[in-house]
């Protein structure tokens, strides 16, 4: 307030330091539930995948994009999510630590406070957390190489867990055994053993497990018809058409082209 900026205690802003992020970068925030092995035993997770929490992290994502700024396109799988703010971002003059913090508390409340939509009566035993990171990206290739990255990240441990609980659940193994009989193995082998001991073609399971969860903002030409009531006017009809805007969900291949020529409107030049 003005009364303590004229104190003599106002040195100490001195102290804060700058981490304006660099310009022209693309700014991403990426956060990790903490400890989400033990909150999703704590919470009776179904394992490989439980989507109440998946759902739930999707909600709490789509919150972000639409109480924050300038993000154009985010990544979630398992207990994290990944947020990109547009190149050119002025929000919040592009301090890092301004970001990253509303993105993780937004977040965060938002979990909480759509907890009941998906797991209904059952309670939430402890406050989550999330943890957060800004990595800044200088080219077009470097952000989609990131998405990669996290794509191939949920690729990798989705296929491992679609086997390692299949052998469980299905194969009657002790998690140990099952630990055992995966070490040393291949992506074929997986494959292999998920097709010819449970009848499963990896490649049918749902893509929300396998591609995680993409939003992007939709937009779409509205037309509707209002009534002019002017004073001293005869009320008259008109149609007026404006954009709206909203978040959709999508599950799809981020690394090959198609998703990029579908939405040139993420990448600036
Ligand atoms: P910003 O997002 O930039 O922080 P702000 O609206 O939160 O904007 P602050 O400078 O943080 O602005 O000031 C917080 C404001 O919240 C106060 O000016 C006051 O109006 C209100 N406020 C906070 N706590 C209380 C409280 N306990 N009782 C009444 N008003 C409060
Ligand atoms: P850290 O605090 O270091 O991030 P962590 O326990 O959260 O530790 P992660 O590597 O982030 O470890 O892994 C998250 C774990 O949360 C997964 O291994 C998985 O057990 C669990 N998990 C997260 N989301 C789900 C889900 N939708 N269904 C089932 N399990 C989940
Ligand atoms: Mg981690
Ligand atoms: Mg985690
Ligand atoms: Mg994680
Ligand atoms: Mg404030």
């Amino acid at each position: 307030s003005s009364i303590m900026a004229k104190s003599k205690f106002e040195y100490v802003r001195s102290f804060e330091t700058d981490d304006t992020c660099l310009r022209n970068c693309y700014i991403v925030v990426r956060l990790d539930g903490r400890n989400f092995h033990r909150f999703s035993e704590q919470h009776a997770f179904t394992k490989p995948n439980d989507d109440r929490a998946l759902g739930l992290m999707t909600r709490s994502a789509r919150s972000v994009m639409e109480e924050l700024e300038d993000i154009v396109i985010a990544y979630g799988q398992s207990d994290e999510f990944s947020f990109v703010f547009k190149r050119s971002s002025t929000w919040f003059k592009r301090r890092a630590s301004k970001l990253m913090t509303h993105v993780a508390s937004q977040f965060s409340s938002s979990y909480v406070f759509y907890w009941k939509e998906f797991f209904g009566e059952q309670p939430l035993l402890c406050p989550p957390s999330f943890d957060g990171r800004v990595v800044l990206y200088p080219s077009n290739r470097n952000l989609r190489d990131y998405l990669c990255w996290r794509q191939a990240d949920c690729h990798i441990n989705n296929l491992y867990n679609t086997v390692f609980w299949a052998l469980i659940q299905k194969g009657g193994l002790t998690t140990a055994q099952a630990d055992d009989r995966l070490k040393g193995t291949l992506a074929s082998d997986k494959n292999e053993i998920l097709f010819s001991e449970f009848d499963i073609n990896y490649n049918n399971e749902s893509a929300v497990h396998r591609k995680g969860t993409s939003l992007v903002w939709e937009k779409k030409d509205e037309t509707v018809t209002k009534h002019m009531k002017l004073p001293n006017v005869e009320e008259k009809e008109v149609r007026v058409t404006r954009s709206r805007r909203r978040v959709e969900a999508l599950h799809c291949d981020l690394i090959g082209e198609q998703f990029w020529e579908e939405h040139p409107d993420i990448l600036e030049e």
